[in-house]
């Protein structure tokens, strides 16, 4: 252990710059809180114009709506967002189908496809001239104090030997989070038996703007339409499936997998060719008992990581961020600890519901379509035709999905 530095003091420090990270900074921008992020990547993340990056993730009109308000979704905008207005969810065991358009449930977007790199950059431009905010950028937490009192600061080492102090630390660093282990958060965690591989490609047909999905025995594929200054041929490719499968398409040459993938999505846009490097990330499901404790809280993926077939994790994440920043706001108007128990509750309360509840869904949505019971195949199939014939539903999930509806008290 390196001998720390002279210790900085600051009210909030959040670890984790990543898209939460920096939508909590961009949050607080307007306060008198002194604020630190600290960043373990040496650099901002890479982006051209000219191709997609691989990881890309669906925002929901709330979300879109919180990047706009942090000043972040006009610069997300100039680089590439796309929206899309409808989705095609299939089961590839059986024969039902389920169509979603916006303009049925009266919305003009379903929701936005976005590089997770677009919308960083966005965010990192928003924070730029942030006064009250100190960067510690490629250098990683390592240590974590516990506070001297229920209302006491915690303090912070850095791996550069930097010491920081804040009433409040933030760890917003992503699914392994290291503030989440250094303080003991106890955690329930389900394997789901999945990785999903991704990467893009362009398809002989268009995407027209619409999300598809083909539910399959042994995973999901989705198709996800991006747009390359025009042109509708794109997708971003989310493959989930058995760590075994997810290996053996990784390993296939170009040829091989571009077949296998066509012949997954039943050909439904053509010849596909891919046009990215393909990636492999393990996929587990994992939440956090408790979101806080005196002196701390946890965020977005360093609380919560979720089954990607819904798309719903950083969405989940920016509600936290949103949910967290108002609690931040009013407890420093208060004139209140911002570390105390009290304060941080108000947060955890807010937020843990509606998380387990996403998390219970997809779970269940994972079940559903990874057995081949007889009986349970009909029904899902029949279930999807009645949510197919009845617009009702449709609006509800619409609603639902768009974050356009609380999903729980
Ligand atoms: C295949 C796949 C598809 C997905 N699709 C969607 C989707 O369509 N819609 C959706 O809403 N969500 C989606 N998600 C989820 C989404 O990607 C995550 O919820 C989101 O990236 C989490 O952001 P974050 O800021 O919490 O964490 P991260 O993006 O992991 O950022 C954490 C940051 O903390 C930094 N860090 C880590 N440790 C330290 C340390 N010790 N010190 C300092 N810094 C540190 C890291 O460098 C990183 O920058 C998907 C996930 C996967 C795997």
């Amino acid at each position: 252990m390196q001998q720390p530095k002279a210790t900085k003091s600051y009210d909030v420090v959040i670890v984790g710059g990543g898209m939460a990270g920096l939508a909590l900074a961009a949050g607080l921008a307007a306060t008198n809180l002194k604020l630190a992020l600290v960043e373990a990547a040496e650099q901002p993340p890479n982006w051209q114009a000219s191709i997609f990056n691989t990881r890309v993730s669906a925002l929901s009109e709330t979300s879109r709506q919180l990047l706009e308000s942090l000043g972040a979704w006009s610069a997300m905008e100039k680089r590439r967002v796309n929206p899309y207005q409808g989705m095609h969810v299939w089961d590839g065991e059986g024969t039902a189908e389920v169509a979603f358009d916006a303009a049925e449930a009266g919305v003009s977007n379903l929701g936005y496809l976005v590089e997770n790199a677009v919308t960083q950059l966005g965010l990192l431009e928003a924070v730029a001239n942030q006064a009250n905010l100190d960067w510690y950028q490629g250098v990683e937490a390592t240590e974590l104090s516990e506070p001297a009192s229920a209302q006491g600061k915690r303090s912070l080492v850095l791996n550069d030997g930097r010491c920081l102090e804040a009433a409040l630390i933030v760890g917003a660093d992503g699914a392994n989070s290291k503030i989440r282990q250094l303080a003991n958060f106890k955690t329930r965690e389900w394997n789901y038996g999945h990785h999903a591989l991704v990467t893009s490609v362009r398809m002989e047909k268009s995407h027209g703007n619409t999300a598809w999905q083909n539910f399959t025995e042994k995973g999901v594929l989705a198709f996800l339409p991006l747009n390359l200054e025009g042109d509708n041929h794109w997708c971003s490719i989310v493959w989930s499936t058995h760590p075994e499968q997810a290996a053996e398409l990784l390993a296939l040459d170009e040829q091989a997998f571009n077949q296998q993938l066509a012949q997954a999505f039943e050909g439904r846009l053509g010849k596909v060719e891919l046009s990215q490097t393909r990636q492999v990330v393990p996929l587990r499901q994992r939440h956090a008992i408790d979101y806080v404790k005196p002196g701390l809280a946890l965020i977005a993926d360093a609380a919560h990581t979720i089954h990607p077939l819904a798309g719903q994790g950083i969405n989940l994440g920016f509600a936290d961020t949103a949910v967290l920043t108002q609690v931040i706001k009013q407890a420093a108007a208060d004139n209140k600890p911002l570390g105390s128990l009290m304060v941080l509750n108000t947060y955890q309360r807010q937020r843990k519901p509606d998380n387990l509840a996403m998390m219970a869904l997809m779970e269940s949505f994972k079940r559903l379509f990874a057995t081949q019971k007889l009986p349970v195949l009909l029904l899902r199939n029949l279930g999807m035709k009645l949510v197919n014939a009845n617009p009702w539903i449709k609006r509800q999930l619409i609603a639902q999905a768009l974050g356009l509806r609380p999903l729980a008290k």
